[in-house]
């Protein structure tokens, strides 16, 4: 249930939003996904592209020439740090050099002015929309099911998962820890912080290139922003004490408060000032590293996705649909880096995410929410070519390795350009997912080395430079195409 202080707090924030959106008609776009699965990429080249009149030629309102300009603006947030834009471009196009990551929330406000398709309305007004680009970390949703979940409940929940099989490595020292210490002896603060450090650093192992588990909360403890060190941030699951609750003033009392701390001062705010206000939402997945990583990677992924989905459409008697006054009325499930593939492999992609989030999907109430799934790279890297092999004719991909990436016995220079064949995606997506016994054959990796970014490309117009991409057209015409008629 909601509490009058948050009801009374969404009225008033929606009454602004609508306010100001009679003046100013305003588009909220939530851009999220798992840390590294490409939310900075994406939004400097959709803003980019937007700016420099890219090519675009399936979204509509720039192919048919209807916009007549586009611009960055005030964000309407004042507490909300802003989109570092300039930031991640120049170090794009300058460097050639990936931006920084998503490490917190951020807004960035993108302002088109346009003409109407129809020419009745055209008649009489240029049409205006400001796009405000909501970019937080996929992590912060799956905080969501802690609101109903008390400190033994999440504890119980934690522990289990950390004795998994295949996480004694990563798990084992918090475990070990957990082992010498009473939950019942008097709260001690260095005590604290170690459990809670060891804790974290078992989440961000698991977050790691080779074992890529996904579904781990507290979001916080990955991605901690500036509430770093904090009380709400320091604390850990703990076994229950054996008989009723914690002891008075126990560590365990205290961490039990703490973890209420945490939801009050961390999760609430986040799902009630800027999650409740999104109209359109973009997830972005990563499915190439959980592929690599193998089934259990590829079932966690799963698992966090439709964790994530589930937000998106949460029940109505629940904490967050209780809140929710405007609802999510179209979700792009985008499966990002598709550079890394040939072309022939793009389809595959698509029907391996469709199948990830075919479940969620089904399960939550999606009626009302247009949901698609593409294969896309915000900014693609790579070229494709043809090459000869022993008489076979293979296809593959041609870019600039960042320097230290390897293949085989291969270090690449950073310079030089290269030719790879990154394999073929099964054909058959089930391959990739585990059986009910929880057999998966593993697939072949795909052969995959991190690009440098490209070099600008020439529009059709010869005159303008745009980051080149694959189907980010697709995405903007999908997400906003409607929105600019
Ligand atoms: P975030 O954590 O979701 O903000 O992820 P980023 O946008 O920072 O992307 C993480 C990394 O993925 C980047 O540093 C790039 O190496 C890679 N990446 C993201 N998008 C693309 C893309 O469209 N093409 C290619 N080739 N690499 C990408």
């Amino acid at each position: 249930m909601t509490s009058f202080a948050d009801e009374a707090r969404i009225a008033f924030d929606n009454l602004a939003d609508r306010t100001s959106d009679l003046f100013n008609p305003t588009l909220r776009l939530g851009v999220t996904g798992l840390s590294r699965a490409g939310k900075t990429v994406f939004i400097s080249a959709l803003v980019h592209n937007l700016l420099h009149a890219g090519r675009l030629p399936l979204f509509s309102p720039q192919a048919s020439g209807r916009i007549a300009r586009t611009y960055l603006e005030e964000q309407p947030d004042d507490a909300v740090p802003r989109f570092q834009y300039e930031d991640h471009i120049a170090r794009l196009l300058d460097e050639r050099d990936w931006p920084n990551s998503t490490r917190a929330i951020s807004e960035l406000r993108l302002t088109v002015e346009f003409e109407s398709a129809s020419g009745w309305s055209r008649m009489f007004s240029r049409g205006r929309l400001s796009i405000d680009i909501v970019d937080y970390p996929g992590e912060w949703l799956l905080d969501l099911p802690l609101i109903g979940k008390d400190f033994a409940a999440f504890s119980a929940e934690s522990i289990q998962r950390a004795k998994l099989p295949g996480r004694e490595a990563i798990a084992g020292p918090f475990l070990q820890l957990l082992g010498e210490i009473d939950p019942n002896a008097a709260m001690d603060e260095p005590t604290a912080q170690k459990l809670s450090r060891a804790f974290s650093a078992y989440l961000t192992a698991a977050r790691a290139d080779n074992t890529a588990l996904s579904t781990l909360p507290p979001g916080r403890f990955l991605m901690p922003g500036d509430l770093e060190g904090s009380p709400a941030l320091t604390f850990a699951p703990l076994p229950p004490a054996t008989d009723g609750p914690y002891a008075k003033n126990s560590l365990g009392a205290v961490l039990d408060r703490r973890y209420e701390a945490y939801k009050t001062i961390v999760v609430k705010p986040f799902f009630r000032d800027h999650f409740a206000r999104l109209d359109r939402q973009i997830l972005l997945v990563d499915a190439l590293q959980a592929i690599n990583a193998g089934p259990e990677a590829v079932r966690d992924l799963e698992i966090a996705l439709s964790d994530i989905l589930r937000c998106f459409r949460p029940g109505r008697a629940s904490w967050l649909g209780s809140l929710l006054t405007r609802r999510i009325d179209r979700i792009l499930v985008a499966a990002t880096k598709a550079d890394h593939l040939h072309r022939e492999s793009h389809r595959r992609l698509e029907a391996i995410v469709r199948r990830l989030v075919e479940g969620a999907v089904k399960r939550a109430d999606f009626s009302g929410a247009d949901t698609q799934v593409i294969a896309m790279a915000a900014v693609r890297a790579t070229r494709e070519a043809r090459i000869e092999d022993n008489g076979d004719d293979l296809p593959v991909i041609v870019g600039v390795p960042q320097a230290g990436e390897r293949i085989g016995g291969e270090t690449f220079d950073g310079r030089t350009e290269t030719a790879i064949f990154p394999g073929d995606l099964p054909k058959d997506p089930t391959s990739l997912f585990m059986d009910m016994d929880g057999h998966a054959t593993r697939a072949d990796p795909i052969r995959f080395v991190r690009f440098r970014p490209p070099k600008l490309e020439r529009t059709q117009d010869g005159l303008t430079l745009s980051l080149p991409h694959i189907r980010l057209d697709r995405a903007l015409e999908f997400l906003m195409g409607d929105r600019l008629r």
